[in-house]
């Protein structure tokens, strides 16, 4: 454990220092790389808010969603004048799906201006039906991910998803119903929630081997430092005593069935998506309210305020808030966190890449994971052990805490709508 909490405190100290920007008056936009690289777009609307959520969500009001869509459809238009090219792309949220007609008109938009190989969209229970995948299909989806969490009806009615989605069984024929319609249905769930135990987890696992959907992936309860002080009243207070051992339970299950495809996901075929981008992707851009890209050694992020997005749009200037630009040493370690996250780093790539080996720029780093068995060395690349899988959890558990730490506070003093004063993304 005490490897862990080091880790946990360092990824969580760097993360931190990675999402203080740089003072500036004005965000210029990126330059366009001259290559294809990835698009991240984010519809940040629900019908519900989940007490757990610390993503970028605001409730859905019909008219504010569809100025954000034509917004957004601009804010993609403005990134193809620039000369951006994507070749992949993923629309998370949020609830991309919340207004099928709006989506497609924007998946239109960007085949027209991109012509992406590949496109993933997420969606939440209620829209996993036939015709909405069939739809999606048509308009260029190979990849839909899906947020289940659990499939324990009394875990649902705690986090309010048991009466906005239905019950584990009617959400367990929803993905029956829909498997093969897409190249890849990808199944989010969640464990380490408070009260769950280890048998809740072991049926849930059950549930998932009955069903065998393509892809599955397995987060332990992430939450924000205010989202957890809430949760304490809703939820009970979280912990982590029993993640490692919940995350030993999840492999142990699915050994056999499913191949590791990072360290939280688990694919049917070697070849499935990964629900993280990031893992793949040197490069992004962020598009709609509260979206980060990493373009050209520097994070930029859009304002998180609804209302300041869509202002902004209309009077044809990027919705760009923080920029921070990263030395070569913060980009080597990300590409380290990030590449072994996807289970290995090719060495040859890295040095390619930085112009110096892994030794030189991450000396100490990589020599405590060797020293603590979490990597190891195989022919030109490093691989995780199934000791640094969990690391790796750890790792991405604190990462994605800290971001959503930085939405928390940007979302709470954007405040929707935007007040101005202190907030740095306003
Ligand atoms: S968990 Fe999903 S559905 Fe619930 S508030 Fe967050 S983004 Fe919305």
């Amino acid at each position: 454990m005490l490897i862990e909490t080091i880790i946990a405190r360092v990824v969580r100290y760097s993360t931190l220092s990675s999402f203080t920007f740089d003072q500036a008056e004005k965000i210029t936009a990126p330059k366009a790389p001259g290559k294809p690289i990835h698009l991240y777009v984010h519809i940040p609307f629900c019908l519900q808010l989940c007490p757990y959520c610390s993503f970028h969500r605001v409730s859905y009001e019909e008219e504010l969603a569809r100025a954000y869509f034509r917004a957004l459809r601009y804010e993609l238009e403005l990134y193809h004048h620039l000369g951006f090219l994507f070749e992949s792309v993923y629309i998370g949220g949020g609830t991309p799906t919340i207004l099928l007609d709006e989506l497609v008109k924007t998946l239109e938009l960007i085949n027209t201006l991109f012509g992406p190989e590949n496109i993933s969209v997420e969606t939440n229970p209620d829209r996993l039906e036939k015709s909405v995948l069939q739809t999606l299909s048509s308009c260029g989806v190979q990849r839909v991910s899906v947020g289940i969490q659990t499939f324990n009806d009394s875990l649902l009615r705690r986090i309010g998803r048991y009466e906005k989605y239905g019950s584990g069984k009617e959400l367990e024929t929803r993905i029956r119903q829909t498997l093969g319609v897409v190249d890849t249905l990808n199944v989010d769930m969640i464990y380490n929630f408070p009260s769950q135990n280890e048998a809740m987890l072991a049926e849930d696992l059950e549930v998932l081997a009955r069903i065998l959907p393509d892809q599955i992936t397995c987060y332990p309860l992430m939450v924000s430092d205010l989202t957890r002080r809430e949760m304490r009243s809703t939820l009970g207070k979280t912990g982590l005593h029993s993640e490692k051992r919940f995350y030993h339970t999840i492999t142990s299950h699915l050994a056999g069935l499913y191949e590791p495809s990072s360290a939280w996901c688990f694919s049917r075929s070697g070849e499935s998506m990964i629900d993280e981008y990031i893992v793949s992707t040197d490069e992004y851009v962020g598009a709609g309210s509260g979206a980060f890209g990493l373009v050209d050694g520097a994070i930029y992020a859009n304002t998180f305020s609804i209302e300041g997005y869509i202002a902004s749009l209309e009077c044809g200037e990027f919705p760009l808030k923080g920029r921070k630009s990263f030395s070569a040493r913060e980009l080597a370690r990300y590409t380290f966190l990030m590449g072994l996250f996807g289970l290995r780093l090719d060495l040859d790539a890295f040095q390619e890449r930085y112009g110096k080996n892994l030794w030189c720029l991450l000396g100490a780093e990589y020599l405590f994971f060797l020293l603590t068995g979490g990597i190891r060395r195989k022919s030109g690349m490093i691989e995780l052990t199934e000791k640094g899988q969990y690391y790796w959890v750890v790792m991405m558990r604190e990462f994605f805490t800290g971001v959503d730490n930085f939405r928390e506070l940007s979302r709470t003093t954007a405040g929707v709508p935007c007040s101005g004063g202190d907030d740095p993304l306003c």
